[in-house]
Protein backbone atom coordinates (compact mmCIF):
# COMPACT_ATOMS: atom_id res chain seq x y z
CA UNK A 1 0.00 0.00 0.00
CA UNK A 2 1.17 3.54 -0.68
CA UNK A 3 1.18 5.39 3.10
CA UNK A 4 0.36 9.09 2.65
CA UNK A 5 1.10 12.29 4.76
CA UNK A 6 0.75 15.88 3.58
CA UNK A 7 1.17 19.40 4.87
CA UNK A 8 1.02 23.16 3.78
CA UNK A 9 1.80 26.35 5.15
CA UNK A 10 1.54 30.35 4.45
CA UNK A 11 5.36 30.79 5.23
CA UNK A 12 6.02 34.11 7.07
CA UNK A 13 5.28 36.78 4.38
CA UNK A 14 2.62 36.00 2.64
CA UNK A 15 -1.08 36.69 3.87
CA UNK A 16 -3.10 34.39 1.79
CA UNK A 17 -1.70 30.32 1.33
CA UNK A 18 -2.43 29.94 -2.60
CA UNK A 19 -0.74 26.34 -2.95
CA UNK A 20 -2.87 23.65 -2.44
CA UNK A 21 -2.56 19.51 -2.70
CA UNK A 22 -4.44 16.28 -2.52
CA UNK A 23 -3.46 12.82 -1.07
CA UNK A 24 -5.90 10.30 -0.75
CA UNK A 25 -6.72 7.00 -2.35
CA UNK A 26 -9.58 7.49 -4.68
CA UNK A 27 -13.14 6.31 -3.17
CA UNK A 28 -13.97 3.00 -5.12
CA UNK A 29 -10.70 2.59 -6.29
CA UNK A 30 -7.46 0.65 -6.10
CA UNK A 31 -5.92 4.00 -7.04
CA UNK A 32 -4.17 6.90 -4.71
CA UNK A 33 -3.61 10.55 -6.32
CA UNK A 34 -0.97 12.88 -5.30
CA UNK A 35 -1.06 16.62 -6.37
CA UNK A 36 0.26 20.28 -5.32
CA UNK A 37 -0.77 23.30 -7.25
CA UNK A 38 1.05 26.51 -6.66
CA UNK A 39 -1.51 29.19 -7.69
CA UNK A 40 -0.38 32.85 -8.51
CA UNK A 41 -2.73 36.13 -9.18
CA UNK A 42 -4.05 39.09 -7.15
CA UNK A 43 -6.46 38.98 -4.57
CA UNK A 44 -7.44 35.62 -4.25
CA UNK A 45 -7.38 34.83 -7.76
CA UNK A 46 -4.15 32.36 -6.88
CA UNK A 47 -6.26 30.40 -4.61
CA UNK A 48 -9.08 30.00 -6.67
CA UNK A 49 -7.03 28.51 -9.66
CA UNK A 50 -4.96 25.68 -7.46
CA UNK A 51 -8.16 24.87 -6.04
CA UNK A 52 -10.54 24.62 -9.15
CA UNK A 53 -7.57 22.87 -10.97
CA UNK A 54 -6.96 20.14 -8.60
CA UNK A 55 -11.21 19.57 -7.72
CA UNK A 56 -11.41 19.32 -11.78
CA UNK A 57 -8.72 17.23 -11.96
CA UNK A 58 -10.04 15.11 -9.00
CA UNK A 59 -13.65 15.15 -10.70
CA UNK A 60 -12.21 14.06 -13.72
CA UNK A 61 -10.02 11.70 -13.18
CA UNK A 62 -13.00 9.53 -11.15
CA UNK A 63 -15.21 10.33 -13.77
CA UNK A 64 -12.61 7.69 -15.76
CA UNK A 65 -10.53 9.94 -17.60
CA UNK A 66 -6.69 9.34 -17.47
CA UNK A 67 -4.43 11.78 -16.01
CA UNK A 68 -3.00 13.82 -18.91
CA UNK A 69 -6.78 14.55 -19.99
CA UNK A 70 -7.63 15.22 -16.53
CA UNK A 71 -4.98 17.65 -16.28
CA UNK A 72 -6.09 19.23 -19.79
CA UNK A 73 -9.46 19.48 -18.40
CA UNK A 74 -8.02 21.98 -14.92
CA UNK A 75 -6.53 24.21 -17.69
CA UNK A 76 -9.84 24.31 -19.44
CA UNK A 77 -11.53 25.41 -16.31
CA UNK A 78 -9.06 27.82 -15.17
CA UNK A 79 -9.11 29.22 -18.24
CA UNK A 80 -12.23 29.85 -18.52
CA UNK A 81 -13.27 30.90 -14.87
CA UNK A 82 -10.57 33.48 -15.78
CA UNK A 83 -12.76 34.80 -19.22
CA UNK A 84 -15.57 34.92 -16.95
CA UNK A 85 -14.62 37.03 -14.49
CA UNK A 86 -12.42 39.56 -14.44
CA UNK A 87 -11.56 39.74 -11.18
CA UNK A 88 -9.85 36.88 -11.85
CA UNK A 89 -8.02 37.80 -14.70
CA UNK A 90 -4.49 36.85 -14.74
CA UNK A 91 -4.93 34.05 -12.68
CA UNK A 92 -2.86 30.57 -13.11
CA UNK A 93 -1.42 27.72 -11.25
CA UNK A 94 0.99 24.90 -11.72
CA UNK A 95 -0.30 21.66 -11.30
CA UNK A 96 2.26 18.26 -10.27
CA UNK A 97 -0.16 15.14 -9.96
CA UNK A 98 0.75 11.44 -9.68
CA UNK A 99 -1.76 8.38 -9.84
CA UNK A 100 -0.19 5.42 -8.15
CA UNK A 101 -2.04 2.12 -9.12
CA UNK A 102 -2.22 -1.21 -6.99
CA UNK A 103 0.93 -2.79 -8.03
CA UNK A 104 2.87 0.85 -7.30
CA UNK A 105 3.15 1.97 -11.11
CA UNK A 106 3.23 6.05 -10.94
CA UNK A 107 1.99 7.77 -13.63
CA UNK A 108 3.05 11.64 -13.11
CA UNK A 109 1.59 15.18 -15.24
CA UNK A 110 3.47 18.26 -14.57
CA UNK A 111 3.23 22.00 -15.34
CA UNK A 112 4.81 25.00 -14.00
CA UNK A 113 7.59 24.46 -11.24
CA UNK A 114 6.14 22.61 -8.39
CA UNK A 115 8.29 19.28 -8.15
CA UNK A 116 8.05 15.67 -7.92
CA UNK A 117 11.04 13.67 -6.37
CA UNK A 118 11.77 10.03 -6.16
CA UNK A 119 14.09 8.72 -3.25
CA UNK A 120 15.20 5.45 -3.41
CA UNK A 121 18.02 3.84 -1.51
CA UNK A 122 19.22 7.36 0.06
CA UNK A 123 19.20 8.45 -3.92
CA UNK A 124 16.99 11.77 -4.25
CA UNK A 125 16.30 11.96 -7.88
CA UNK A 126 14.02 14.87 -9.38
CA UNK A 127 11.53 13.62 -11.72
CA UNK A 128 10.11 16.57 -13.00
CA UNK A 129 11.80 19.29 -14.80
CA UNK A 130 10.61 23.20 -13.95
CA UNK A 131 8.93 25.13 -16.37
CA UNK A 132 10.62 28.40 -15.53
CA UNK A 133 12.78 31.09 -17.04
CA UNK A 134 15.77 30.17 -15.10
CA UNK A 135 15.46 26.75 -15.50
CA UNK A 136 15.73 27.24 -19.30
CA UNK A 137 18.98 29.26 -18.72
CA UNK A 138 20.44 26.62 -16.15
CA UNK A 139 19.77 24.21 -18.91
CA UNK A 140 21.75 26.53 -21.88
CA UNK A 141 24.72 26.62 -19.25
CA UNK A 142 23.58 30.75 -18.83
CA UNK A 143 23.13 30.43 -15.11
CA UNK A 144 24.50 27.92 -12.29
CA UNK A 145 22.15 25.67 -10.45
CA UNK A 146 23.06 28.34 -7.62
CA UNK A 147 22.47 31.39 -9.08
CA UNK A 148 19.26 30.32 -10.50
CA UNK A 149 17.95 29.80 -6.90
CA UNK A 150 18.84 34.02 -6.01
CA UNK A 151 17.98 35.11 -9.61
CA UNK A 152 15.12 38.26 -9.58
CA UNK A 153 13.25 36.71 -11.97
CA UNK A 154 13.20 32.78 -10.99
CA UNK A 155 9.81 33.03 -10.30
CA UNK A 156 8.66 33.69 -13.96
CA UNK A 157 6.89 30.54 -15.47
CA UNK A 158 7.11 29.44 -18.86
CA UNK A 159 4.20 27.58 -18.58
CA UNK A 160 1.35 27.49 -16.23
CA UNK A 161 -2.74 26.08 -15.62
CA UNK A 162 -4.99 28.55 -16.42
CA UNK A 163 -2.97 31.03 -18.48
CA UNK A 164 -3.81 29.91 -22.02
CA UNK A 165 -6.47 27.70 -23.58
CA UNK A 166 -3.77 24.35 -24.23
CA UNK A 167 -1.07 23.72 -22.14
CA UNK A 168 1.46 21.33 -23.03
CA UNK A 169 1.84 18.81 -20.08
CA UNK A 170 4.69 16.72 -19.33
CA UNK A 171 4.20 13.17 -18.54
CA UNK A 172 6.49 10.20 -17.19
CA UNK A 173 5.79 6.72 -15.66
CA UNK A 174 7.67 5.45 -12.72
CA UNK A 175 7.64 1.61 -11.19
CA UNK A 176 7.33 2.36 -7.52
CA UNK A 177 9.54 -0.52 -5.10
CA UNK A 178 9.46 -1.47 -1.79
CA UNK A 179 10.18 1.91 0.36
CA UNK A 180 10.50 4.14 -2.18
CA UNK A 181 9.10 7.80 -1.67
CA UNK A 182 8.00 10.32 -3.81
CA UNK A 183 7.59 14.26 -2.84
CA UNK A 184 5.64 16.36 -4.35
CA UNK A 185 6.42 19.89 -3.23
CA UNK A 186 5.81 23.70 -4.36
CA UNK A 187 8.61 26.17 -4.84
CA UNK A 188 8.48 27.42 -1.04
CA UNK A 189 9.95 24.15 -0.01
CA UNK A 190 12.04 23.37 -3.07
CA UNK A 191 13.61 26.98 -3.43
CA UNK A 192 14.84 27.06 0.49
CA UNK A 193 15.99 23.56 0.49
CA UNK A 194 18.09 23.06 -1.96
CA UNK A 195 18.05 19.11 -3.49
CA UNK A 196 21.04 17.68 -1.00
CA UNK A 197 19.58 19.09 1.68
CA UNK A 198 15.87 17.91 0.71
CA UNK A 199 17.84 14.50 0.26
CA UNK A 200 19.33 14.56 3.92
CA UNK A 201 16.39 15.70 5.55
CA UNK A 202 14.19 13.07 4.10
CA UNK A 203 16.54 9.90 4.61
CA UNK A 204 16.20 10.36 8.25
CA UNK A 205 12.44 11.19 8.20
CA UNK A 206 10.99 8.89 5.78
CA UNK A 207 11.41 5.20 7.15
CA UNK A 208 9.61 5.63 10.22
CA UNK A 209 5.90 4.53 11.18
CA UNK A 210 4.98 8.44 11.33
CA UNK A 211 5.26 10.05 7.80
CA UNK A 212 3.21 13.15 9.05
CA UNK A 213 6.78 13.63 11.32
CA UNK A 214 8.92 13.93 7.82
CA UNK A 215 6.69 16.65 6.28
CA UNK A 216 6.41 18.84 9.58
CA UNK A 217 10.20 18.64 9.73
CA UNK A 218 10.51 19.38 6.13
CA UNK A 219 8.04 22.46 6.35
CA UNK A 220 9.60 23.21 9.22
CA UNK A 221 13.21 23.75 8.10
CA UNK A 222 11.80 25.32 4.72
CA UNK A 223 10.41 28.27 7.23
CA UNK A 224 13.90 28.00 9.03
CA UNK A 225 15.28 28.97 5.64
CA UNK A 226 13.25 32.06 5.16
CA UNK A 227 9.63 31.02 4.78
CA UNK A 228 9.37 33.66 1.77
CA UNK A 229 6.32 31.57 0.21
CA UNK A 230 3.51 29.39 0.72
CA UNK A 231 5.18 26.15 1.28
CA UNK A 232 3.82 22.61 0.39
CA UNK A 233 4.72 18.76 0.59
CA UNK A 234 3.31 15.56 0.14
CA UNK A 235 5.13 12.30 1.04
CA UNK A 236 3.93 9.48 -0.50
CA UNK A 237 5.37 5.74 0.69
CA UNK A 238 5.67 2.44 -1.48
CA UNK A 239 5.21 -0.40 1.35
CA UNK A 240 4.36 -2.93 -0.99
CA UNK A 241 1.86 -4.54 -2.06
CA UNK A 242 0.58 -6.82 0.46
CA UNK A 243 1.71 -4.69 3.59
MN1 LIG B 1 5.19 29.29 -4.65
Amino acid sequence: MLRLAAGSHPGWVRENNEDAYLAERLPGDDRWLIAVADGMGGHRAGEVASWLALATLRERLLEGAGLADAVCAANEAVFRRQADDPRLSGMGTTLTAAVVGPGGAVQLCHVGDSRAYLLRQGELARLTRDHSLVEEFVRSGALTEQEARRHPQRNLLTRAIGTEATVPVDEATVQLKPADVLLLCSDGLSEALPDARLAALLVQQVTGEDLGAGVEILIQAALDAGGADNITAVLARWDGEDS
